[in-house]
C-alpha cells in the first residue's frame, strides 16, 4: 500500500501544498523501518484496510519568516517532518493544518491566522472524527511555536474521554532542548539549516542575525514586528544544509520515541484502571 501511495504520489503531483511530499519517504521507512503507514494520498478503503491504531496531525502556520524564508515555512516543514514521524510509527497521517495562533506576526505582510480558541475546537473535531473511526491515539505535531492553547485542550479531551490518547510533541519541545541556553525563537538556526536543507530552492539571501533585548513576553504585549523587525530572533546565518540534514534526524527520532514510549504508557495505565 505504501508503494502504491509512493507511486501515485511521484507520478501524480498532489495539487498543492506537498509538492515535496516524496522526498522524505524512503529514508524514513530506512532509518526507523515503518511500512504501513497511510496518508491523505490513500483511499477511504486503503485506510480502512490498513487499519491504522494512530493518526498524525501537525499544526503548522501561515506566518511571516523574514526575507529568506516563505511563509509557508512552518507548513512545509511540518509536512516533511510529520510525514517521517506517520512512517515510522505506521500511523495514518492527516493533511498539515495550514493555520494557527499566529497572532505576534499580525503586522507583517500575508500572515494569517486562527484564533486560540477556532484552533481549540479544531483540534477537537479531528479527535472526535478520528474517534468516530477507532483511532483513539492521536499525535499532535506542534511545528510552530506559541500554539499555547494547545496544551489545555490535549487536556480536556483526555481528561473528558478516558477512550483517546492524546499527544503533543513538536520540534518546538525537542530543538528547546538542543539549542540549551541560546535564545532561539524565530528563523532560527535550525530552521533555516532544516529549509535549506529540504527546500533549498526557496532560501533566499539570509537576513542579519537578531537577538532582541526583551525577552518572549513581548509578542504578548507589542508583537513580532515592533521588537524584532526583520523578523528573525535568532541566528539564522549559522545554518548550513549539512546542519539541517542532522537536524532532521535529531528532531524525528526523539518524537517517535517520545510517541512510542507515551502511547505504551497509556496502554499501561489504562488496563491497570481497568482491573480495579
Ligand atoms: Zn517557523
Amino acid at each position: 500500500m505504501t508503494l502504491t501511495a509512493r507511486a501515485t504520489s511521484l507520478s501524480n503531483p498532489p495539487l498543492s501544498g506537498n509538492i515535496h511530499a516524496d522526498r522524505s519517504s524512503s529514508e524514513a521507512l530506512a532509518v526507523w523501518g515503518g511500512n504501513h503507514v497511510v496518508t491523505y494520498e490513500n483511499t477511504f478503503k486503503e485506510i480502512e484496510d490498513a487499519k491504522p491504531e494512530i493518526a498524525v496531525l501537525a499544526i503548522g502556520a501561515t506566518e511571516q519568516h523574514s526575507t529568506h524564508l516563505p511563509i509557508g515555512t512552518d507548513y512545509l516543514m511540518g509536512g516533511y517532518l510529520s510525514r517521517k514521524v506517520a512512517e515510522a510509527l505506521d500511523a495514518y497521517l492527516l493533511p498539515v493544518l495550514p493555520f494557527s495562533n499566529s497572532q505576534e506576526h499580525q503586522d507583517f505582510f500575508g500572515t494569517v491566522w486562527l484564533q486560540p480558541t477556532t484552533l481549540r475546537q479544531v483540534v477537537m473535531d479531528v479527535c472526535r472524527a478520528l474517534k468516530h473511526h477507532g483511532i483513539r491515539k492521536v499525535l499532535v505535531m506542534e511545528c510552530h511555536g506559541g500554539n499555547w492553547i494547545l496544551k489545555p485542550t490535549i487536556r480536556e479531551i483526555n481528561l473528558n474521554d478516558p477512550e483517546m490518547m492524546v499527544i503533543l510533541a513538536g520540534p518546538g519541545t525537542v530543538t528547546a532542548k538542543l539549542q540549551g541556553a541560546k535564545i532561539e525563537l524565530h528563523c532560527t538556526t535550525a530552521e533555516t539549516a532544516l529549509m535549506m536543507h529540504v527546500f533549498p530552492e526557496l532560501v533566499k539571501e539570509l537576513p542579519e542575525d537578531f537577538q532582541p533585548e526583551v525577552g518572549r513576553e513581548y509578542l504578548d504585549y507589542v508583537g513580532m514586528r515592533a521588537v524584532a523587525p526583520t523578523g528573525v530572533w535568532g541566528t539564522p546565518n549559522a545554518a548550513t544544509p549539512e546542519s539541517g540534514r542532522e537536524s532532521v534526524e535529531k528532531w524525528v527520532k526523539p518524537v517517535v520515541d517520545y510517541a512510542r514510549e507515551t502511547f505504551a504508557r497509556l496502554e499501561e495505565i489504562r488496563r491497570k484502571a481497568d482491573k480495579k
